[in-house]
């Protein structure tokens, strides 16, 4: 298991966090850094790539201890979405396994939301970005009705923590906190175990 690989990426994160001049620069190369994490498929340890046949899952793989920024799997069973939801914070999208469609959502002056955009389909690899200034607003579904997509997401505060909502079409938004779907996390730091292969 090549878990050095997310190890090196929180350690990029975690250095961004520290000296990026401002969030454009750090989700431009926060982007960079994922898309490297999620360019390889050999780290993921089975016990966070679970999917349940209620909802998608979400898996915490790292919270830093400031909670400055967490790293979170996205596990999506056949055919499941999200809600049309917010982040309040940035937020990187890395697709690891299969494929998403995404659609994002902007509010008009009066308050109603539109779809903002064709959806996109985000393919193995890619990786896409969410936040206030940039539009924070969207509905994500796996693109497959027939198999599991996993995705990497890493966003600027304890994401399972935050006070967030959904938007119903017809109704008033809602405030909702995800929490996670585990209780254990994987242990990124057996460097004798775990060492960087060349
Ligand atoms: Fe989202």
């Amino acid at each position: 298991m090549a878990l050095y690989r997310l190890r090196r990426f929180v350690g990029e994160i975690a250095e961004l966090v520290d000296t990026a001049p401002n969030e454009a620069d750090l989700i431009a190369r926060g982007s960079d850094a994922l898309r490297r994490l999620v360019a390889v498929d050999d780290w993921l340890p089975d016990a966070y790539a679970q999917p349940a046949p209620e909802r998608y899952q979400q898996f915490l793989l790292y919270a830093d201890a400031r909670e400055r920024f967490s790293v979170v799997s996205f596990v999506w069973g056949p055919g499941q979405r999200t809600p049309i939801h917010d982040h309040t914070v940035w937020g990187l999208i890395g697709v690891l396994r299969g494929a998403e469609r995404a659609v994002s959502y902007r509010r008009d002056a009066d308050g109603t939301l539109h779809e903002h955009g064709d959806e996109i389909t985000l393919e193995r690899g890619t990786v896409d970005a969410v936040s206030p200034t940039i539009g924070d607003i969207h509905r994500v579904s796996n693109a497959y009705d027939d198999r599991v997509s996993i995705s990497i997401h890493v966003y600027g505060a304890n994401i399972g923590a935050v006070h967030r909502s959904v938007y119903p079409l017809d109704a008033p938004p809602k405030p909702f906190v995800s929490g996670y779907s585990n209780d254990t996390l994987p242990n990124l730091w057996n460097l004798g175990k775990d060492s960087v292969e060349s």
